[in-house]
């Protein structure tokens, strides 16, 4: 990808250089994106000139700090087309998010006999909070098994979802496959038996242009640091009506409405769910990412991701050691394993030849056992990635052939 005066838009990543100078090639975007410019100076201004804290100041500073934090609301509202920008609780990234919804909402709604439902290809992060208010509540995990070629396996939810089934949490896009859910369908499925649809949007809010209202969800999750922002932020959306009747998750400041020893009456969403100082610099951090990513175009994106992937794939099918993972039509990643050669070795001898790819189980085990493999090989694409960063790959891999005989 270029930006409007033909330049690359790799120049805006300072991360895509190595400590000589050398291009990097970053193939692990899917763990973590490379920040640009923009975002570094937005979060330098926002700790520097611009710093102060949020809702509580009396003086000028604070209350322009105030503004931009909702402004920042407002404008992650916009990128997924929430009805409404109370909807949206910042969170730490999509690991607390889905744990603030477990806890809460699961702690107010599930009992002994119910059940929710996962995929196999879950990340731990949507498979671990699950467990744990299952374990308070007495509920039961049911899991939706994969197609053939790795997608979660729609027609299998249908038959097997029963009224026991209370919430149905899915990931949008596999961070391990690639595989792309078709979340208006199980949102009817889901809606159809009476259970909500959480979305682990993590892998999908980076590369797939999001309308929540479109896709019929309850509950939409995504990090900053995956979507080209800071750590430390991330976004849960949640249906207005189902956010109002949710309990806390934290207990604090800035959460309440009144505080006695009596006893204590909480503020309305967003608030009630957003215990203690924010993460301000971050949270202005992510809109900058949401400026930059929106001027290139989430389609401009995908397309790009697209075509990149497909050029891998056709690569890798070359290679008669390689068994590829996963969809062709996979969104931004593709993972690999290559006979008589362990992932970590791969990503080693890679690494020395200036690519990084991620080797290991991609905090998805369940999946793992599924494929039958302890690890796998995964490159995944940004929009910085581009042909260069393919040709390293694939010069590496020969490289690692050549090693391993
Ligand atoms: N879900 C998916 C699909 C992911 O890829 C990740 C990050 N690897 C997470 C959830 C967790 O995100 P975070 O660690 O930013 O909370």
């Amino acid at each position: 990808l270029q930006t409007r005066d033909g330049a690359a838009l790799r120049t805006d990543f300072p991360g895509l250089v190595t400590a000589d100078g050398a291009p990097w090639h970053y193939l692990d975007t899917a763990a973590t994106a490379q920040k640009p410019q923009a975002v570094i100076d937005a979060t330098v201004r926002a700790m520097g000139t611009d710093y102060a804290t949020v809702h509580r100041g009396v003086y000028a500073r604070s209350a322009d700090m105030t503004l931009a934090f909702e402004a920042a609301r407002r404008r992650v509202a916009q990128f997924i087309n929430a009805p409404s920008e109370n909807e949206i609780v910042f969170v730490r990234g999509a690991t607390e998010g889905i744990n603030l919804v477990a806890q809460s909402w699961g702690g107010a709604n599930l009992k002994a006999g119910d059940r929710i439902l996962l995929s196999t290809l879950e990340h731990h992060s949507n498979i671990v909070p699950w467990q744990l208010i299952a374990e308070r509540t007495g509920a039961r995990i049911d899991v939706v098994p994969l197609t053939q070629d790795g997608r979660i396996d729609l027609d299998a939810m249908a038959a097997m979802i029963r009224p026991e089934h209370r919430i149905v949490a899915l990931a949008h896009v596999s961070n391990v496959l690639g595989s792309v859910l078709d979340v208006r369908r199980a949102a009817d499925i889901a809606h159809g038996a009476g259970a909500l649809l959480l979305v682990d949007g993590c892998q999908a809010a980076p590369r797939l242009a999001i309308d929540v209202q479109a896709l019929g969800c309850d509950f939409y999750l995504f990090s900053g640091h995956k979507l080209y922002g800071p750590t430390g932020i991330g976004v849960l959306w949640a249906r207005g009506d189902i956010l109002a009747a949710m309990p806390p998750y934290h207990g604090g400041g800035a959460m309440i409405d009144k505080v006695t020893f009596a006893g204590t009456t909480y503020a309305p969403p967003p608030a009630r769910f957003e215990a203690g100082t924010p993460a301000i610099i971050e949270t202005i951090g992510l809109a900058a990412a949401i400026d930059y990513v929106e001027a290139i175009g989430l389609d401009v994106i995908a397309a790009h991701e697209d075509a990149l992937v497909a050029r891998t794939r056709a690569a890798l099918r070359e290679i008669n050691a390689i068994r590829l993972l996963g969809p062709d039509d996979a969104a931004g990643i593709v993972s690999f394993v290559m006979e008589g050669v362990h992932p970590h070795d791969i990503g080693t001898i890679l690494d020395e030849s200036g690519v990084a790819i991620r080797a290991g189980h991609h905090c998805a085990q369940p999946l793992m056992a599924h494929l039958g493999v302890e690890a796998t090989a995964r490159a995944s694409f940004g929009l910085y990635s581009d042909e260069s960063d393919i040709e390293a790959l694939l010069k590496g891999l020969d490289r690692v052939r050549a090693i391993f005989g």
